[in-house]
């Protein structure tokens, strides 16, 4: 203990300028008792003056070094300063830590404090909400943020649901913005970037109308006459045969329609590629025998080359999109037109393709081709069996084969689709 050692000390101080004065006499007593308590009180001043200066800043690595009691005294500091130090460094750690985890987070975070001032904001926010992260620290965010609804989302303070806001700058997107109040004054502003999400809903609700607008023209149709015969039990033989013949045609087409869904759904399922080896030549001539079926001697159609070189693939799916490139082939070629079917590997590259003589294509309508229900010409495809669906099916066959479609085309004169393999997926004989 510090005061004990420092009693004994001056006792023992006492004792010896007791001692002193019993041989010496008095006055050599208290001389020596002065000289060490003004030794002493000189050792405390500078050592005390030591303390003041670091204290002034105080940092573990100068904290003033001494002896006796003032080494104690300096050694507590020393403790003391070094575990704050600690203390200050772990928290400084997991603050950096905190603000690295809140820096990657792909949604954006602002904090607000109790008077809708930016306090922080993260990287993903500033992108999202187009906050300068400098300039606009300690602005109130709806100075910043101009969207009305925004303004009405804060003002409402009614915050259960998120907001869902379209913004064109920085950049064109669908955010989704939720504030969540925290420790009773400040509130968290998140944003989500849900521009993906929502042109997938868009897509949907697209497919959706399509699908029932689809189906509804021959229901309407079926449903129509089935009306009629209720209505009129005794209706003539000829008109009946050909209300049969309608309705019969209307049923098929809701079959396709319905076949062709089923495979879109089932290629978007993702299953994995069943990997087989492809005899293209052998396809080559089921495809011919096909699109002569399907002519019915109205076109000519011809093989123009077939390499000796096999695909890895998958047989039946590979089937089923060159057989689309066919039958379109024939549906949008006039008789007496002429449809080219090649497997030719231009130099690495397989590469099958489908040439016809037919309508062809305006460049405007091209790049739209693959996407679900587009057509040039609504009326032919039908009046030819289309359901609209057919290249998109083809696209998607494609892709599982890392394949690409390549449309040229001129309108009035004819279309060729090729389509390009991987090289790997080639098989030299
Ligand atoms: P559809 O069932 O309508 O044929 P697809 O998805 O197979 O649907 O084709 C989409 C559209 O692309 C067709 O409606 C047609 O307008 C156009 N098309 C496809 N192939 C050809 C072709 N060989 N020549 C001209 N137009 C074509």
């Amino acid at each position: 203990m510090l005061w004990l050692r420092s009693i004994i000390y001056y006792l023992i101080v006492t004792l010896v300028a007791l001692m002193i004065s019993a041989v010496h006499g008095t006055v050599w007593g208290l001389t020596f008792a002065l000289v060490v308590v003004g030794a002493s009180l000189v050792f405390h001043l500078y050592n005390l003056g030591s303390l003041y200066k670091w204290a002034q800043k105080p940092r573990v690595e100068t904290v003033p070094r001494s002896f006796l009691l003032w080494q104690d005294v300096f050694d507590k500091f020393y403790d003391q300063v070094r575990l704050q130090k600690k203390q200050q460094d772990r928290l400084a750690n997991t603050l950096e830590r905190f603000t690295s985890a809140g820096e990657a987070l792909p949604d954006g975070v602002i904090i607000l404090d109790e008077h809708d001032r930016i306090e922080w904001c993260n990287q993903a926010a500033s992108t999202h909400l187009g906050i300068d992260r400098i300039a606009d620290i300690w602005q109130v965010v709806t100075n910043i943020l101009r969207q009305p609804s925004l303004r009405e989302y804060l003002r409402t303070q009614d915050f259960s649901h998120p907001l869902l806001l379209r913004t064109t700058r920085p950049a064109e997107q669908v955010l989704s913005v939720q504030l969540v109040p925290f420790d009773s004054t400040r509130k968290l502003l998140l944003s989500r970037d849900i521009t993906q999400l929502d042109r997938v809903q868009t897509v949907h609700r697209d497919f959706i109308a399509n699908v029932s607008h689809e189906l509804r023209t021959p229901l309407t149709v079926v449903g129509g006459f089935i009306e009629t015969m209720i209505d009129i039990p005794d209706l003539d033989p000829t008109t009946r045969q050909q209300q049969l013949q309608l309705m019969y045609d209307q049923t098929q087409r809701m079959q396709r329609l319905v076949e062709d869904l089923l495979t879109l759904s089932k290629l978007e399922n993702g299953q994995q590629l069943r990997e087989e080896e492809v005899d293209v030549p052998q396809l080559m001539r089921l495809l011919k025998s096909e699109a002569d079926g399907l002519s019915q001697g109205r076109h000519t159609i011809r093989i123009g080359a077939i390499a000796s070189v096999r695909l890895i693939g998958n047989h039946d799916e590979l089937h089923s999109a060159l057989s689309n490139l066919v039958s379109n082939a024939i549906r949008y070629t006039p008789p007496g037109g002429t449809i080219t079917l090649s497997w030719r590997a231009e130099g690495e590259v397989p590469l099958f393709s489908v040439q016809d003589t037919g309508i062809g294509i305006s460049p405007e309508h091209i790049p739209r081709l693959t996407e679900r229900f587009y057509r040039v010409d609504r009326g032919r495809s039908r009046a030819t069996g289309g359901t609209g669906l057919g290249l998109a099916i083809v696209k998607h066959i494609l892709q599982r084969h890392q394949a690409q479609m390549v449309i040229r085309s001129r309108l009035g004169e004819g279309s060729e689709f090729a389509v390009k393999f991987p090289a790997q997926r080639l098989l030299v004989e």
